[in-house]
C-alpha cells in the first residue's frame, strides 16, 4: 500500500503484507479463468461470477485458504492482466525479502507502471480502446466478486493487511482505468467493495485522537477505501478530551449543555475577569436593520476594551465561526474572558494580511510577498462574534424580557446578513488550531477541515458557507480556503492520479456542499447537495435546526424565527414548498421521523441523521425533475397511482422454495392480471403508530370495514417494479362523519 497517500506523522506504519503465494504463484494465465484451474467452479463468463460466492458458501475456505486465493488471483492475477500485455508487470516488482527470508508484498513501483500504462492506452484508437474498456469492466466486476469473499462475516479474522491490500489494488486499478479513459470526472469502471473498519481498527483510531461519532460520519462521508484507509493511519491532535461517554449519533464534547457552560480562558490558570458590552448597548446596534461589530483596543489584560458599534456599508468585519464547545461562547452573558478578546484581537491582525495562506499562480505563498488584504494599518477592521454580538440577558440592568425575546428574533434573523456582509470568516477550532499548515500537505489540510469538529456542528453550514471569504485558522497560519479547494479540485482535474482520485472526489463533493452550493443562484439547482452535508452535523439546541435550514435555504428568516420554537421547522416546510425549487412529491415515501401537525404530516422532523438511518435520506430530496407537491388547506397534494389490497388467501401456485413463510414482515400480492408482487414491511417505523399488513389479514377474518390501498412511487406499472417504495393507506368510514385516511407505512 506504500503507493498510497498518507497523513503527516501516520497512528500507524504500513502493515506489513505477507506475501501469500510462494507455493502457487500467479501462472500468468487468463485472469477470468483461474479460479477453474486451480478447482473452484467454472466461471465461464462474467454472469456467472455470482455462483463464486454460493460456491464458498457451501465450500467455506479457510481464512488461510481465501488469503492466499485471492491474493493470487486478485493482486497478481489482476495486476498481470492489466498490466501484463505492455510488458509492465513482474513479480518480482511487488515482491521483496528480508534477511530471514520473509517475503512481502509493496506497491513501490505501482504508480510508475500505471502512469505509463495509461500513456500507452491514451495513444490507442477508439475502437481498441472501446475493445479493451469492455475486457476490462468485465474483469473488475470478477473480481469484485472474488472480493466479497475475503469480507465475508466467517472470514473476519483474516489478516486485515491483506484485506486492505486487495481492497485498495482494486480501486486503485478502477480508478487507473476511468482515468485512462473517461478523465478524472467520470467514472465509468465497476464500484469497488467498500471495505468496512474492523472493530480493532475503530478502537485505534478512538485511541488516536478521534471520537466515536467523528469515526461513523466521516466513514460515511469517505466511503471509498483508498480514502478509509487513509483515515485508519490519521491521528487527531490531543485535545484532552474524554470521549469515553460519546455515542456513535452525537459527540458528547460538542454538545455543551447551556446551564453549565462557562466560556474558556485562553490558558489553564487564567483568571482575567470578563468584558463586554451591556445588553442595552448592544440593543442600540440592533436598531434599523443593522447590526452590532466589535472594536478591540488595547494592548494588556489590563487595557483591553471592546465596544459595540453598528455596522454601517463599507465597514470591514471578520464575522467568527467558531465551535462553541472550545469555550469562545457565552450563554449568561455578552461577555468574555480578556484574555480571549486579546486573542481575537491579534487573530483579526492577522486577517489584515500578514499571516493569511493563499494561492499565487501554481504554488502556495505566504504574505507578505502575496499583497495584504488591508494594508493601512489605520482601516480598522471590526469582528463579528455571536457570544457579543446576540443579545443575551444580563444580571444587572436586565431588559424586559419581551423586549429581549424580540432582539434575540432579530439577531437571529439578521445571521444570513451578517456573514453575507462580513469580508471573511474565520473559522476557529481546537482541532485546526493545534495543526500547523505547513507540516501538511494540502490533501490533508482539507481532509482535516472536512472531518474536524467544526465540520460537524449545524450553525457553521450557513456561516462557512455564506461568507465571500472563508478562512481557516491553523496554529502556524490563517489559510484561504481557497488554497485548499484549488489543492483538491484543481489538481485532481489537471494532474489526476489513481491513488488519489477517490480521495479527492470526496473532497470536491465537501468543497462543493459547503462554498460552491451557496454560490449557485440557479433555481433549479439540486436541494441534495447541502443536506448531505448537514446530516451528520449536530447542534446543542434542537429547535435550532429550523433556522439553520432557513439561513441555509435562504428562507424568510424573520418568519421563522418569529414562531413558536416547536413550530418553525413545519414553517421551513412551508416555506420549501412554496420556492421555486419545491419539495419533490417523492417525499411522500420518506422513512423518517415526521412532523406531527396536521397538513404536516409528511415533513421529516429532522434531516439529522442517526448512522444507523443514514441511506434513507435519498428520499427525501430526489431529483430536480421530479414533479413537485403542493400544500393544501388539506395537507401536501401529491399525484400517485394507487391499486385496493383485499386478503386472500395464501399463494398456491408458486413453485415450492420461493414464497418464504418465515418471514412475517414479506407479503405476498397479486394483480388482476395474476402479476405477483413480494412486499417486504420497512423496519425502521415509528412504534406504535404503524398500519401493519397483518392487520389486513386479520380484518379480513373479522369483516373490518377498513378500504386498503397501496401507493407505489411509480406511476405505470410497466415500469421497473423492484425495489420500489410504497405506502399502504386505509380509509375507514364513519357514519355520519368524514372518513379518516392513514397513510402509515413505506413498504
Ligand atoms: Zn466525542
Ligand atoms: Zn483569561
Amino acid at each position: 500500500m506504500d503507493h498510497l497517500p498518507a497523513p503527516s506523522n501516520p497512528s500507524a506504519p504500513l502493515p506489513e503484507i505477507p506475501y501469500l503465494c510462494e507455493e502457487e504463484p500467479y501462472d500468468d494465465g487468463d485472469f477470468l479463468t483461474y479460479p477453474a484451474r486451480i478447482g473452484v467452479p467454472q466461471l465461464s463468463s462474467v454472469e456467472t461470477a455470482i455462483i463464486l460466492r454460493a460456491w464458498e458458501s457451501k465450500n467455506p475456505l479457510g481464512d488461510k485458504e481465501v488469503e492466499e486465493f485471492l491474493q493470487t488471483w486478485l493482486f497478481f492475477g489482476l495486476l498481470h492482466e492489466v498490466l501484463g500485455k505492455h510488458g509492465l508487470y513482474d513479480v518480482k516488482d511487488h515482491v521483496e525479502g528480508d534477511e530471514e527470508g520473509r517475503k512481502s508484498v509493496h506497491t513501490r513501483k505501482l504508480m510508475v507502471r500505471l502512469r505509463r500504462w495509461t500513456e500507452i492506452l491514451r495513444s490507442w484508437d477508439e475502437m481498441e480502446k472501446a475493445k479493451e474498456l469492455r475486457h476490462l469492466q468485465e474483469y473488475l466486476i470478477l473480481a469484485r466478486e472474488g472480493h466479497y469473499l475475503v469480507l465475508a462475516d466467517h472470514h473476519s479474522k483474516c489478516n486485515r493487511a491483506v484485506v486492505w491490500s486487495l481492497s485498495v489494488i482494486l480501486e486503485t486499478l478502477a480508478s487507473a482505468i476511468d482515468l485512462a479513459f473517461v478523465g478524472p470526472t467520470r467514472e465509468v469502471t465497476v464500484s469497488t467493495v467498500r471495505t468496512e473498519f474492523s472493530e480493532d481498527e475503530t478502537q485505534h483510531r478512538l485511541r488516536n485522537g478521534w471520537c466515536i461519532h467523528e469515526v461513523l460520519a466521516a466513514q460515511k462521508e469517505f466511503s471509498s477505501n483508498i480514502a478509509k484507509f487513509y483515515l485508519l493511519r490519521m491521528r487527531k491532535p490531543d485535545l484532552g478530551l474524554d470521549h469515553g461517554d460519546c455515542g456513535a449519533d452525537s459527540c458528547k464534547k460538542l454538545q455543551i449543555d447551556l446551564p453549565t457552560y462557562r466560556p474558556r480562558h485562553i490558558t489553564e490558570g487564567c483568571n482575567c475577569d470578563w468584558a463586554g458590552p451591556t445588553p442595552r448597548e448592544v440593543a442600540e446596534c440592533l436598531q434599523g436593520d443593522t447590526f452590532p461589530v466589535l472594536r478591540i483596543t488595547g494592548d494588556a489584560l489590563g487595557d483591553v476594551r471592546i465596544e459595540v458599534v453598528p455596522y454601517v456599508e463599507g465597514m470591514v468585519y471578520v464575522a467568527l465561526s467558531h465551535v462553541w464547545a472550545d469555550g469562545l461562547g457565552n450563554p449568561a452573558a455578552n461577555r468574555l474572558p480578556r484574555c480571549q478578546l486579546l486573542r481575537l484581537k491579534k487573530l483579526v491582525e492577522d486577517v489584515r494580511g500578514g499571516k493569511i495562506v493563499h494561492v499565487v499562480d501554481d504554488g502556495v505563498k505566504q504574505a507578505p510577498e502575496a499583497p495584504l488584504f488591508y494594508p493601512d494599518p489605520a482601516r480598522q477592521i471590526f469582528i463579528w462574534c455571536d457570544t457579543i454580538c446576540c443579545p443575551v440577558q444580563a444580571t444587572s440592568n436586565p431588559l424586559p424580557l419581551e423586549e429581549l425575546m424580540a432582539l434575540q428574533s432579530k439577531a437571529i434573523a439578521r445571521l444570513r446578513q451578517v456573514y453575507q456582509q462580513a469580508s471573511h470568516a474565520l473559522v476557529l477550532d481546537r482541532s485546526l488550531e493545534e495543526i500547523d499548515f505547513h507540516s501538511i500537505d494540502r490533501v490533508e489540510a482539507a481532509v482535516r477541515v472536512y472531518t474536524s469538529r467544526w465540520i460537524r456542528r449545524l450553525w457553521t453550514f450557513q456561516e462557512g458557507g455564506i461568507a465571500k471569504r472563508l478562512l481557516i485558522h491553523f496554529r502556524d497560519a490563517i489559510v484561504d480556503h481557497r488554497t485548499i479547494w484549488a489543492a483538491v479540485h484543481h489538481d485532481a482535474a489537471e494532474k489526476p492520479e489513481a491513488n488519489t482520485i477517490s480521495l479527492r472526489r470526496h473532497l470536491t463533493t465537501h468543497c462543493f456542499n459547503l462554498r460552491s452550493w451557496f454560490a449557485q443562484k440557479n433555481a433549479s439547482i439540486d436541494f441534495r447537495g447541502p443536506v448531505w452535508s448537514l446530516c451528520w452535523r449536530r447542534v446543542s439546541v434542537p429547535t435550532d435546526e429550523a433556522l439553520c435550514l432557513a439561513a441555509a435555504y435562504n428562507l424568510d428568516m424573520n418568519a421563522a424565527s418569529a414562531q413558536p420554537k416547536d413550530q418553525r421547522m413545519q414553517e421551513v416546510w412551508r416555506q420549501l414548498v412554496a420556492t421555486s425549487r419545491g419539495i419533490s412529491a417523492f417525499i411522500i415515501f420518506n422513512a423518517l421521523p415526521r412532523l406531527s401537525a396536521p397538513r404536516f404530516r409528511w415533513a421529516p422532523s429532522s434531516i439529522l441523521q442517526t448512522v444507523k438511518r443514514g441511506d434513507i435520506l435519498e428520499f427525501v430530496f430526489r431529483n430536480v425533475e421530479d414533479e413537485s407537491g403542493s400544500l393544501t388547506s388539506s395537507g401536501f397534494r401529491v399525484n400517485y397511482s394507487g391499486w385496493r389490497i383485499r386478503p386472500c388467501g395464501p399463494p398456491g401456485s408458486f413453485p415450492h422454495g420461493l414464497v418464504s413463510t418465515n418471514e412475517p414482515d414479506r407479503h405476498y400480492l397479486r394483480d388482476a392480471e395474476g402479476h405477483w408482487y413480494s412486499v417486504w414491511e420497512h423496519k425502521e417505523l415509528r412504534p406504535g403508530r404503524n398500519v401493519r399488513l397483518n392487520h389486513l389479514w386479520d380484518e379480513g377474518r373479522g369483516g373490518g370495514n377498513r378500504q386498503w390501498h397501496i401507493i407505489l412511487d411509480v406511476c405505470h406499472k410497466d415500469q421497473e417494479t423492484v425495489g420500489r417504495r410504497g405506502l399502504v393507506t386505509t380509509s375507514e368510514p364513519r357514519e355520519g362523519e368524514q372518513t379518516i385516511h392513514h397513510s402509515e407505512m413505506v413498504v
